[in-house]
């Protein structure tokens, strides 16, 4: 299948539209990296957005059909081969990455924060783009613990709910993951998150492990900012691969100062996010959409390219996840891989890893509101006093 090219002003086909697919951070990139060429896009496209971005008409996808001839720039990180892929499908040839965009001085001082961190992180652009038609996950999500030092009642990984929660078999974990990893060409980032990753003292294991693979990139750990890593842990997170990602919810101002001064001290690389405001995904309770209300929201949802590996399973978000190993929600075999179940062989499992990744929609979609720009918007990291009520009905 077609690969895009590195985009260049002289490659593109006179007479036909520019258009960037993303009208978001990737979009605001593409946006400054055009300027400095003397370019304004014809149109910005995506499935989730309408009106305008930087001034410019946003359309949706759908109306390539009668744009096939023009120049697209794929603006996007999470969904870049399904873009990909849904563009050839329309008949779009003239497609174009943005390795070369990226790679330019752009202006950081009218960046949006976001943008300019992605900026600073473009090599995860660059490798997905490189192993592209792969299979390449852009983003693979650890999960070592739900054991967590806060209790947010709107916890996207719904660690509110669980009564007593525990840290994974990591022994048993890693083995099944290097199994996932064995079929697969690259992973582009892995995140090791809880819970609260340094809640489970041992999470050093699977640092070294994975920092060793070629496979993976690049490691992002999400910390809260509430616990100082212990000295073996500190140890591990000085690999050159590794950063350390702090969120920074507003109200752990102490406990984020001694950690971030631990970590100059023993030169830990990091980067601080500061949340003004979550999504509220609402409950984990049964909504009763249809099936196009399901497809609906997936395909808008901002978590479904969020593929979570948990107690050997990969899911496409980690609501899936942690719904299902609550029992709030039916144990549903084709929303996941199992790499715990040793009958499957390695020809079913990457069927079935293809299989995950042609999703459009999957039954979890059923136990959410979905974090969308439709979304509410809630107060990040209100605290409950106890853990959440759902209702088990699916295990024991
Ligand atoms: S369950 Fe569906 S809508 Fe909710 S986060 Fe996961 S993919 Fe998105």
């Amino acid at each position: 299948m077609e690969k895009t090219k590195p985009f260049q002003a002289a490659s593109m086909v006179q007479g036909q539209p520019v258009i960037v697919y993303g009208a978001s951070v990737f979009g605001e990139l593409a946006y400054y990296a055009l300027a400095e060429l003397g370019i304004t896009p014809d149109y910005f496209c995506d499935r989730a957005r309408t009106g305008t971005y930087f001034g410019v008409e946003i359309i949706h996808p759908e109306k390539l059909d009668q744009l096939s001839g023009a120049n697209i720039i794929i603006a996007s990180c999470d969904y870049f081969d399904e873009i990909r892929v849904q563009l050839m499908g329309q008949g779009c040839h003239n497609l174009f990455d943005m390795r070369s965009l990226l790679s330019m001085e752009l202006p950081k001082d009218r960046m949006t924060e976001r943008a300019k961190a992605m900026y600073a992180y473009a090599q995860v652009y660059d490798d997905v783009a490189e192993h592209q038609g792969m299979l390449n996950f852009h983003r693979l999500q650890f999960v070592v613990t739900e054991r967590c030092s806060l209790r947010c009642r709107d916890c996207m990984h719904l660690m509110q709910y669980y009564k007593k929660p525990q840290d994974i078999d990591l022994d048993a974990s890693c083995r099944q993951f290097d199994h996932l990893l064995s079929l697969v060409d690259n992973v582009s980032e892995l995140r090791v998150l809880g819970g609260e990753p340094f809640m489970n003292k041992d999470v050093y294991q699977v640092l070294d492990h994975y920092a060793a693979s070629s496979k993976i990139e690049t490691i992002t750990v999400y910390t809260n900012g509430t616990i100082v890593p212990n000295e073996r842990n500190l140890k591990s997170l000085q690999n050159k691969k590794i950063i350390v990602n702090i969120s920074d919810y507003r109200h752990n101002q102490e406990r984020i100062r001694n950690v971030i001064a631990k970590f100059e001290e023993c030169h830990v690389k990091y980067f601080l996010r500061q949340y003004d405001s979550w999504q509220d995904c609402g409950d984990i309770s049964e909504r009763g959409y249809t099936k196009e209300q399901k497809e609906q929201l997936f395909m808008n949802c901002f978590e479904r390219g969020c593929y979570t590996f948990y107690k050997g399973q990969l899911h496409r978000c980690p609501r899936s996840v942690h719904a299902m190993n609550l029992g709030a929600m039916p144990d549903v075999k084709d929303d996941y891989v199992d790499f715990s179940d040793e009958t499957l062989s390695d020809d079913v499992l990457t069927k079935q890893l293809h299989k995950l990744r042609a999703k459009t929609w999957i039954e979890a979609c059923n136990y959410c509101s979905g974090p969308d720009i439709w979304s509410q918007s809630v107060t990040p990291a209100i605290q409950a006093k106890q853990p959440l009520a759902y209702v088990n009905q699916y295990k024991n």
